[in-house]
């Protein structure tokens, strides 16, 4: 095993636990290590730091897998997925279907795997993953009985490590998957759905919003497959329009709505979120609770600024259509906006619309998406449910 010494750099980020070492941080690399081997990792003063992943065409040199060595690398991936498994099975003994690996969160960095059921479905991100999937899928097989294994990569990611976009089904087949989240029944289509079929980090949120929404109007803007308005019908809300830009999508949400059984009453509306909004403004059209969960505006550090204005205009444009004493149930999924600077944001788009806000509830990922606070990069969602008041108007009920 080939050894990787450092340069003189800021100690304390690995030893409380980050797991990457950039490109830049390496001194000097003993031996030619292939790209996803494992190296040896030493600080710059000789000191072993412990083993990783080595990749020369990223940014990202070491993904570190542990303090010490590592003997037998199927002994450490059954640990650690069993590990994780075991997670989830605590605080989700009622579902089969969640996100079983999250990457570094689960000390397996670049490897994420979402359980329907017994489908296993795959993101690989690294070179050392890829290089130790046959070990990954057999454990999956072997180890958990698992009837379908599949990758739905992503490219923007894979790009990043130098690794070619491709998808592959190592067992069985990806047909779609009847699962559940303790409450709502989906039917996850693997075949055109986004990321691996379904938004597990969403879903500790959903039951929450769910609570909230008996006899109420919804909106669920961004709606994807549904998971948020579909909580709201299970919990008899008057009624829910979902509505997202993708024509697949509504299609997916309308599967899911008629796949369960509710009283309330549905619209499934294809739309551009910031056009339906004005058009219901210009309309007079309200809701008592709207909620909002974009894709992520900010995915690189360049676009902060343009994002910041955007959850701005869209959560001003939400504010305005929402009853006096209704919800606003918002969420932003970009790691590069800080949780400070997403309330500011909401407290000043409700300034400007003059609205009062109680924030009830603040929240981030599932239980299923730990944080490692070593490593912020784990923790990406951030959800704020409001209660809205209109300055203008007598007090609701
Ligand atoms: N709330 C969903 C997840 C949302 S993912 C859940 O609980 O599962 C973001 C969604 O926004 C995607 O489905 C995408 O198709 C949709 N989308 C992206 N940009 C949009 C836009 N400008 N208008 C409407 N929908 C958009």
């Amino acid at each position: 095993m080939a050894n990787v010494k450092l340069r003189r750099i800021e100690e304390r980020r690995l030893k409380t636990g980050h797991q990457w070492i950039f490109s830049n941080e390496i001194q000097e690399v003993e031996g030619n290590p292939e790209n996803g081997s494992l190296v040896n990792i030493y600080y710059s003063n000789g000191q072993y730091l412990g083993t990783g992943f080595y990749n020369k065409h990223s940014l990202f040199a070491i993904r570190i897998l542990d303090k010490r060595p590592i003997p037998d690398l199927r002994t450490m991936f059954v640990e650690r997925i069993f590990a994780a498994l075991g997670l989830r099975e605590k605080v989700y003994p009622n579902r089969k279907s969640y996100r079983m690996v999250f990457s570094e969160s689960d000390f397996l960095p670049g490897l994420i795997i979402d359980k329907y059921n017994d489908t296993y479905v795959l993101q690989v991100n690294t070179v050392g993953m890829e290089k130790n999937l046959d070990i990954i899928v057999d454990i999956l097989h072997r180890n958990l009985g698992a009837e379908n294994v599949f990758t739905r990569n992503s490219p923007y990611f894979r790009q990043l490590e130098g690794l070619e976009f491709t998808d592959e089904i190592f067992i069985g087949n990806d047909d779609v998957q009847k699962i559940d989240d303790g409450k709502v029944k989906y039917r996850v289509n693997f075949q055109d759905g986004q990321k691996t079929g379904f938004y597990f980090d969403q879903c500790d949120n959903r039951n929450f919003t769910g609570e909230l929404a008996e006899g109420l109007t919804v909106l669920d803007a961004f709606c994807n497959s549904g998971g948020f308005g579909l909580h709201c019908a299970y919990n008899n809300a008057e009624s829910v329009d979902f509505v997202d830009s993708s024509v697949v999508e509504i299609q997916h949400a309308e599967v899911n709505f008629n796949h369960n059984v509710f009283a309330c009453e549905a619209n499934f509306i294809v739309a551009e979120v910031f056009e339906y909004l004005k058009n219901c403004a210009d309309e007079g059209k309200r809701y008592d609770m709207i909620i909002i969960d974009p894709p992520a505006f900010a995915k690189q550090k360049k676009n902060i600024i343009p994002a910041k204005q955007g959850y701005q205009k869209l959560n001003r444009s939400a504010l305005r259509l929402i009853n006096n004493g209704g919800y606003l149930i918002t969420s932003s999924c970009s790691f590069h906006i800080t949780k400070e600077e997403f309330l500011d944001i909401i407290k000043e788009a409700a300034y400007k619309e003059e609205k009062v806000l109680q924030l009830i509830r603040y929240s981030g990922a599932s239980l299923d998406h730990p944080i490692i606070p070593s490593m912020p990069e784990t923790s990406y969602l951030k959800f704020c449910a409001f209660r809205v008041f209109d300055l203008k108007q007598e007090d609701p009920s």
